[in-house]
């Protein structure tokens, strides 16, 4: 049997949903589709004003420009993320700051983020790790504290929860992305959520590539012009009808991603306790989305002998993220703000296993087979000796 490590789901909507859209005679963004996306999402999401984007990629980059950064300005962030987390900041010529995370949900460590605060700081992002909240209590102090924007790169984040709160529902601003390697997808896609309603209108102009288009659709201006800064950030309406099917059939695939992310964590829960490995956290009060399963090896030469061994056995394993700060970007357009030691154990010894809508309890019962089996071996074949 070969585990692949994704499948790309497809709900059985979709092709009929993109009909309607043909049919419709309206293809470019912000047609009844999108409309009908963002409710959806606003409705799930609090009630913040929702507006699809072609990637969560563009909605940090809107993020970017809603915060009017600078160059010198600085955000701090993890630097066990993907790389547009940063990008999106650096565009506007401001610095990333990278904090360290927390050992157990590898989420931004809430207790060094005020460390980092200078003069020039202005937002914190924070990144929900695997679809696990990262701590927005503590982190909205500091920031009230210090009158800096919060920022939820709610990427994998979807249908996630913290203490009762939607993921994206809780910061001013929050991207959300729909790439097909997210639970729920349109190949490529995102959202920007806007919680702080004084921002709302000039995010639908920079949507509306620097123009006040939004404001004449719904009769407030006879003619539409541009007002302000821009740039082409809506998806088309096929993308926005492929995404509406996969929203609609959200809660079930985020049950069965965690019902095969409970059977992993029961099943490493011995090994745990034995000391080969860490399994991922759940802070109380956080309700996730089954987005990844990972383990913590004890170290990068047992991580690359343990996908190894998954591999000859058809089991396909990945490592995640190059830490941002070690990257040679990453040297170039910021900087670290304390040690970063956390983030270098995950980035060296963190692995993901398969997991996707539709996996069956076969293909969970061969993963945890031949991982088990792994662990099992002498200490210097897992060390990679
Ligand atoms: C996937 C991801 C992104 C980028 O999403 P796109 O929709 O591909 O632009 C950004 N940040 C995090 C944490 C992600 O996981």
């Amino acid at each position: 049997m070969r585990v692949p490590f994704n499948q790309i789901h497809i709900g059985g909507q979709e092709i009929g949903y993109i009909q309607r859209a043909l049919a419709n005679q309206h293809l470019s963004g912000h047609g009844p589709f999108t409309r009908t996306c963002q409710d959806w999402l606003q409705g799930r999401l609090g009630g913040g004003r929702t507006l699809l984007t072609h990637s969560a990629t563009a909605a940090l980059e809107m993020c970017a420009l809603l915060a009017d950064l600078g160059p010198g300005d600085e955000v701090i962030m993890p630097s066990f993320t993907f790389v547009t987390t940063a990008t999106a900041f650096v565009l506007r010529g401001a610095v990333p700051v990278f904090v360290d995370i927390r050992p157990d949900t590898q989420n931004l460590d809430e207790t060094r983020i005020e460390a980092a605060v200078t003069e020039r700081t202005r937002a914190i992002v924070a990144v929900h790790y695997a679809g696990v909240a990262a701590e927005m209590d503590a982190i909205q102090a500091v920031a009230r504290r210090h009158g800096l924007l919060v920022i939820e790169d709610a990427a994998q984040a979807i249908l996630s929860e913290y203490h009762d709160r939607p993921l994206a529902s809780i910061g001013d601003l929050a991207a959300i992305s729909f790439h097909e390697t997210k639970n729920l997808h349109s190949g490529e896609g995102g959202a920007l959520v806007i919680n702080r309603p004084d921002l709302a209108a000039r995010a639908e102009i920079l949507w509306e590539k620097g123009t006040n288009r939004s404001q004449f659709l719904n009769g407030q201006v006879d003619k539409y012009t541009w007002v302000d800064l821009g740039s082409s950030f809506q998806p088309g309406e096929m993308t926005a009808a492929f995404l509406l099917a996969q929203l609609e059939d959200g809660d079930a695939i985020t049950a069965q991603r965690l019902k095969t992310w409970h059977d992993y964590h029961a099943a490493f829960a011995d090994l745990e306790r034995d000391g080969r490995l860490h399994r991922p956290a759940v802070p109380a009060g956080c309700r996730h989305n089954g987005h990844i399963y990972y383990l913590l090896l004890p170290s990068r030469e047992s991580r690359s002998a343990f996908i190894d061994h998954m591999r000859r056995h058809q089991v396909d394993t990945l490592f995640h993220y190059v830490p941002l700060h070690s990257a040679p970007a990453g040297q170039r357009f910021g900087r670290s703000a304390g040690t970063l030691a956390n983030t270098q154990r995950a980035g060296d010894t963190l692995v993901r296993l398969p997991l996707w809508r539709g996996m069956g309890a076969r293909e969970t019962a061969h993963v945890i087979d031949v991982a088990t089996v792994f662990f099992r071996m002498p200490a210097t074949l897992q060390a990679g000796e």
